[in-house]
């Protein structure tokens, strides 16, 4: 097992060394063999010793140098001129035998010069929500941040109440945020500021540097990588919560899983966290700050890309969006070909999901029948939409059988709704964790049905529509 601390090494403004803070009495309570399976860990590694002193912050593999690292970001429209890793750690990066990198990193891993008022701690609850998302998104093909294992110590940790601490090791090629290209820049660091970017270039955007403008096109992969990932979430039903510029990633990848949340009821404007009281970051926002949020990037990067040359993007990153999400839905409604008339049928039914408070992944899931057999249910604009889509399916070039089997493969059987995660979170801070591996197996392949998760099909009780999930951790 080769480790490596290229990031470190490169940018030690940027870094801080660090030791864990280690779990008492750990136990792991959960790996995703998928996220091991892409550094090389097989199950007997994942079951022995080393991976459970790894997993709790009690034993580093040879070649890793923890570090926290310092950024900055705008938070809610403001600029926070210091934030950083406050209760995570970068470990070193894993060279695989294919000759990939992942780094990896420890959340939950305690105190460090970026704690502000915080513990450094992780708690059962959010950790169990972090690792279920990223395993979730990743199977719906959303690009994310992973989770390796979730550990649980016997340490308790103050919230509003005492919680369970908890550690999750997190895995990505690189953790690079927004926010340390804003750091360097408001702070004046120039030299380091052109090692990051020469940094990401040499390492994950390789293919830019034979153009003309290499931090241009650098610029121009992240708009259409955040583009392509903000698409997923619109068309997924997917809430980030907290998209401020320190929690968006330079890979496009989905980063930070707080108070996040998939929609139940179909409310364009619902607003996930808690403490969002403005509802900068409602789902219908979300396209909109993501532009927002690159132009913070830009602005970083402003003394390597002129103005003139950054603002095509603008209208780029609004086309691949649209573009993007027009595909998805299409085939979530068993489509293929986009016409220009599918704008006003999406529309018309979104309005009327929206209107009738439907829930947006039965809704959309019920769609995958015998057109004669959907349902005829309540109101005149329904059956006026169905009929429009049954027209429309005519033109379709699939047979019905291939319509309902697309549906199928477009849209999950097996969604993470808050109340499901808030169920296995219940059980699991009573130390059993057997709901917690159902779930996560249900949701490691959402397209299909399983023997025995019916439970995770059903649409939410009224209880748990209506949970509040804040930005505490
Ligand atoms: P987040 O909303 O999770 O992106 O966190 C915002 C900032 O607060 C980041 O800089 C975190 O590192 C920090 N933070 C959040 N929770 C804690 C905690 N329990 N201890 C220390 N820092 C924290
Ligand atoms: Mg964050």
């Amino acid at each position: 097992m080769e480790f490596v601390n290229r990031f470190s090494t490169a940018l030690p403004e940027l870094c801080h060394q660090q030791q864990p803070t280690p779990l008492q009495d750990p136990e792991l309570a959960i790996v995703s063999q998928d996220a091991a399976a892409l550094l090389g860990f097989d199950k007997t590694f994942m079951a022995g010793p080393e991976a459970l002193g790894l997993t709790a912050g009690k034993l580093l593999i040879e070649g890793m140098q923890p570090v926290s690292t310092v950024y900055a970001g705008h938070q809610f429209g403001g600029y926070s001129p210091q934030l950083g890793d406050g209760r995570a750690l970068l470990l070193g990066e894993l060279k695989t035998a294919q000759g990939d990198y992942w780094e990896l990193q420890l959340k939950g891993s305690g105190l460090t010069p970026f704690s502000r008022q915080g513990d450094g701690k992780a708690v059962l609850r959010s950790t169990i929500r972090e690792f279920l998302a990223s395993e979730a998104m990743a199977a719906l093909g959303i690009a994310t941040t992973r989770a390796l294992s979730l550990s649980v110590g016997s340490g308790l940790v103050q919230r509003e109440r005492f919680e369970k601490e908890a550690m999750l090791v997190r895995m990505a090629p690189s953790h690079i945020r927004f926010g340390h290209f804003e750091y360097l820049y408001y702070q004046q660091q120039t030299q380091p500021l052109k090692r990051l970017i020469d940094f990401c270039l040499e390492h994950y955007f390789s293919d830019c540097l034979t153009h003309q403008n290499p931090v241009l096109a650098m610029l121009q992969q992240v708009v259409d990588s955040t583009a392509l990932m903000i698409a997923k979430w619109q068309a997924e039903g997917f809430c980030h919560g907290v998209m401020n510029t320190d929690n968006m990633s330079i890979l496009g990848l989905t980063i930070d899983y707080g108070p996040y949340g998939f929609l139940d009821d179909y409310n364009p404007s619902h607003i996930c966290n808690h403490s969002d009281h403005y509802g900068r970051y409602a789902f219908n926002q979300q396209p909109g700050v993501g532009l927002w949020n690159i132009q913070r990037l830009a602005q970083a990067l402003s003394d390597y890309v002129p103005s003139n040359q950054a603002e095509p993007l603008w209208m780029r990153y609004q086309q691949t969006i649209n573009q993007h999400y027009q595909g998805l839905m299409l085939s979530k409604l068993g489509l293929t070909q986009w016409q220009d008339e599918d704008e006003a049928l999406l529309g018309q039914w979104l309005s009327l999901l929206a209107e009738q408070k439907a829930d947006y992944h039965q809704s959309m899931r019920a769609l995958a029948a015998p057109l004669a057999q959907l349902p005829e249910t309540f109101s005149v604009a329904w059956h006026t939409w169905l009929g429009r889509y049954s027209e429309r399916c005519q033109q379709n070039e699939r047979s019905q059988q291939h319509r309902i089997a697309a549906i199928k493969q477009h849209v999950p059987e097996y969604v993470l709704r808050n109340y499901l995660a808030q169920q296995v979170i219940e059980k699991a801070e009573q130390g059993d964790y057997a709901e917690l591996h159902a779930l996560h197996q249900a949701m490691s392949q959402p397209f299909t049905q399983q023997h025995g998760a019916q439970r995770f099909a059903a649409p939410p009780p009224d209880w748990g529509k209506c949970l509040e999930i804040s930005c505490s951790s």
